[in-house]
């Protein structure tokens, strides 16, 4: 990152704040009190999640779409937006994905061929999920709260993120995950130094074993004590997805939930850049995307509940399997004021549409990938997303972290000799066999 830009940002930040305050802090989500800021998700007055709140007019100079678009292609360029400490220096460029058309892929789902985008965070970095995004803010606190250990409770993607990041910024981490997710998660996070302690239990359990440990230990834990810091960094994807548009919103936004924080964050990051006059108002239809496995806020959504009643998660879609999400609460508020709706899809679902979606469109993403088209599919055939409106599906994570899920889907053909001849028969028998079976997926 240029040294100008910072010293331009915060020069520009301290103009209104005095240089020591910060121009965000701690704020309950339900009584409104001040927290200042601290490692602390729950307000001890009222019991409600904290969330970062922020002094708009001292960024609105700074943060203009003039100065944005020159700023480096990374999560890092809506710094104000962020709860970063003063003189951060980001030392990965995280973020800052592909926005693609997709028009083979609306063709199949039955939207125009302009209308429908992915934003591709499968290939987010360093390790190829949005959980990146959160991870990187969280850590930027870990420092200024005195943390030299972090933490996660994780259905997978997060414990890679901090792992990975951990190492990068000199942390040590200890990581905690249900004993029996996918073996590249797992390995994608022992490989950088961290200590991994699988409990046998489900996420739920997990999450509340880490709620004591924090308790206990001095620990920076990304989703528990640092959760209202994490959560911004996923307003990225909503800051990005604007701008990629060339600052416009979308109509329609399909997002794939667990906790039902990124939802809920996309749709605050659309909020302030209509109040920082970034884009034109508009009310964009939320859409969320469950594992029928695992679907407590779609459930909640569908029968017009407004509180979640938790479940006990089956389902292939592990990343997204919590039975008892921190924010489905808010999530369920997000979909209902927006104007939009909630769908889930059976595993065989899931598999079919991450086939579709690397068939159609080259992009190989994991099940909550195969959730969020499949879900989306179902919204289309249901007319409560028109062919004609423009629509973006978040995929957020890579399908070689969870290749299991397509384990027995693909045939290992027997080996031939590497004769010409050999390979023309070869040929002969694959083209006689696709002419009685196309090989396209139905979804
Ligand atoms: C964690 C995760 C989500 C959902 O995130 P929440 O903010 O907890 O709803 C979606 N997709 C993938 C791949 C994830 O790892």
């Amino acid at each position: 990152m240029g040294p100008l830009f910072w010293l331009v940002l915060s020069y520009s930040l301290n103009e209104k704040a005095s240089s020591k305050m910060a121009h965000y802090e701690l704020r309950c989500r339900e009584c409104g009190r001040n927290w200042g800021n601290q490692p602390r998700s729950i307000c001890d007055e009222c019991f409600s999640p904290l969330e970062v709140a922020y002094d708009y007019d001292a960024v609105r100079a700074s943060f203009t779409r003039e100065q944005i678009s020159q700023r480096p292609p990374n999560m890092w360029r809506y710094a104000e937006l962020l709860p970063l400490p003063a003189g951060f220096e980001p030392r990965l460029p995280v973020g800052f994905t592909p926005l693609i058309q997709a028009p083979h892929l609306a063709e199949r789902l039955g939207a125009g061929r302009q209308n429908l985008y992915i934003k591709n965070d499968a290939v987010c970095l360093p390790t190829l999920s949005f959980k990146d995004r959160v991870v990187a803010v969280a850590l930027s606190q870990a420092g200024e709260f005195g943390f030299d250990t972090v933490s996660c409770s994780s259905t997978g993607n997060l414990a890679n993120a901090v792992a990975a990041q951990a190492a990068r910024e000199g942390l040590k981490a200890w990581i905690f995950i249900p004993a029996d997710l996918e073996p590249a998660k797992i390995l994608g996070t022992q490989v950088f130094g961290a200590n991994v302690v699988r409990i046998a239990g489900s996420y739920d359990q997990v999450n509340r074993l880490c709620s004591q440990i924090a308790d206990e230990q001095h620990w920076g834990f990304v989703n528990v004590n640092l959760r209202p810091y994490y959560a911004e960094g996923s307003k990225t994807v909503g800051f990005e997805i604007a701008e990629q548009l060339g600052w416009r919103l979308p109509d329609n936004i399909v997002v794939p939930m667990a906790g039902g924080s990124l939802i809920t964050k996309i749709k605050k990051a659309f909020d302030e850049l209509i109040k920082l006059g970034l884009v034109e108002a508009k009310q964009v239809k939320f859409f969320g995307a469950q594992a029928t496995g695992c679907s407590p806020i779609s459930t909640a959504v569908k029968t017009g509940s407004a509180e979640i009643e938790p479940q006990k998660p089956s389902t292939i879609a592990r990343s997204l399997a919590i039975g008892n999400p921190a924010d489905g609460h808010y999530a369920i508020k997000t979909i209902k004021q927006s104007g939009g709706w909630s769908e889930d899809v059976s595993d065989p679902e899931v598999i079919e549409s991450i086939r579709l979606l690397a068939e159609t469109e080259g992009i190989f993403t994991e099940t909550a990938g195969g959730v969020t088209v499949g879900s989306a599919g179902k919204l289309y055939r249901q007319d409560r997303i028109l062919s004609e409106e423009t629509t973006v599906l978040c995929i957020t994570g890579n399908g070689l972290k969870t290749t299991d899920a397509l384990a027995g889907v693909y045939d290992t053909e027997a080996p031939i000799a590497p004769k010409l001849a050999e390979f023309e028969r070869y040929l002969q028998r694959t083209l006689d066999v696709a002419e009685v079976e196309p090989s396209t997926v139905e979804v």
